[in-house]
């Protein structure tokens, strides 16, 4: 599949070292689940997320014990932190003065205007953005009362209304999200987002339920965004350990063409024709992959019945073969391997691909 680039357009906002938005790669981002005050868990968690591949983490911030950890926490990652903020703005000012490299707090529920202003003058400071976090199931009462219950149109007249307040204190690095946990809603409130103003998008279904059925119904809706060009930045929710989060986002993004430097696994459906332990050794490449940056794609055939052409497509695959394994490349068999050894030998296949194309 080719590289595909094309986002819907956008203005480009700093956080931290990336860029979120204009033409950029859509980056994957999800939330800790330890008490933020908890400096040492909230870190080995960040480190954890940073190792599967996350590029932006959030933390909660409900209390001023939590802001304050903020300053120490950014001393001890290597990602961007993004401080969570609900109301308080005394929350945002302590979090932006411990280096927070984005806040999310929407200003319309911040209070009296030298509050607002407090905190955007802040951010301004520090040269930081703001995400705006719309929410189906929070929308503003006025809203609700005209619309009778939550719909797109009312989310964005939402997220319109905040976007007026920071406009007026001439802030522009703003972010914005559309969330809801209904997908046809949450899709109609993004679609309308990106037709009404060009601040980049932070993509993600709310509350969208476990490993499993969170997965789907998160791919499900933000499929459908990405294949359209919207949604600069993204995080799956699930009721499950973050780092998953961040293999769905991965994979998300490369079934549509918009991870680069990742590497892609083909497995056949399996039938009775299977002459090796397919599925165990499909997740056991699946799971080395994970590691592996390099466009490259690796086939695990079950049978070699149609012959490794089958997988023509794949740089480097092996297909069963009674007690052996087929190594092949490019749909051209290398040699043959005994099925103890085949995915060892896979995987050095795999390594050896991935330093090409470093080399390159
Ligand atoms: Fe069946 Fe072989 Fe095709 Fe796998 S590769 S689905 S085992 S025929």
């Amino acid at each position: 599949m080719t590289q595909r680039t094309h986002r819907k357009d956008t203005r480009p906002v700093k956080v931290g070292p990336l860029t979120i938005g204009g033409n950029n790669e859509v980056i994957m981002q999800s939330m800790t689940m330890s008490k933020t005050h908890d400096v040492d868990a909230t870190v080995a968690e960040i480190n954890r997320l940073e190792e599967a591949g996350c590029q932006i983490v959030r933390v909660a911030c409900p209390e001023m014990k939590d802001a304050e950890a903020i300053a120490e926490i950014k001393k001890r990652i290597n990602i961007p932190l993004v401080v969570d903020i609900h109301f308080d703005y005394k929350l945002a000012l302590k979090a932006i003065e411990g280096g927070a490299d984005k806040i999310r707090i929407n200003p319309g529920n911040i209070g009296r205007r030298h509050k607002v202003e407090a905190v955007v003058n802040a951010a301004k400071e520090k040269g930081i953005p703001i995400r705006i976090g719309v929410n189906a199931g929070s929308l503003e009462k006025r809203i609700l009362d005209k619309y009778g219950y939550p719909t797109a149109e009312g989310m964005v007249e939402s997220a319109l209304h905040h976007i007026k307040i920071l406009e007026d204190l001439d802030f522009y690095d703003i972010i914005v999200s559309m969330k809801a946990s209904d997908v046809g809603l949450a899709v109609e409130a993004y679609e309308k987002a990106a037709e009404a103003f060009d601040y980049p998008l932070h993509l993600g279904i709310t509350e969208s339920g476990t490993l499993f059925a969170g997965t789907i119904k998160s791919s499900a809706g933000l499929g459908i965004l990405l294949d359209k060009g919207i949604g600069n930045t993204m995080r799956i929710s699930l009721s499950a350990d973050p780092v998953e989060e961040i293999k769905v986002s991965k994979e998300l993004l490369k079934t549509f063409g918009l991870a680069a430097n990742a590497a892609t696994l083909i497995s056949c459906p399996t039938c009775g024709r299977i002459e090796i332990d397919l599925i165990s050794i499909a997740n056991e490449v699946e799971e080395y992959l994970q590691n592996i940056h390099a466009p490259i794609k690796v086939s695990v055939l079950g049978c070699a019945v149609n012959g490794p052409g089958e997988a023509k497509e794949a740089d480097i695959g092996i297909a069963g073969a009674r007690g052996e394994g087929l190594l092949f490349r490019k749909g051209k068999t290398i040699r043959k391997v005994p099925e103890e050894i085949m995915v060892e030998e896979l995987k050095k296949e795999i390594d050896i691909l991935a330093k090409e194309h470093e080399e390159k």
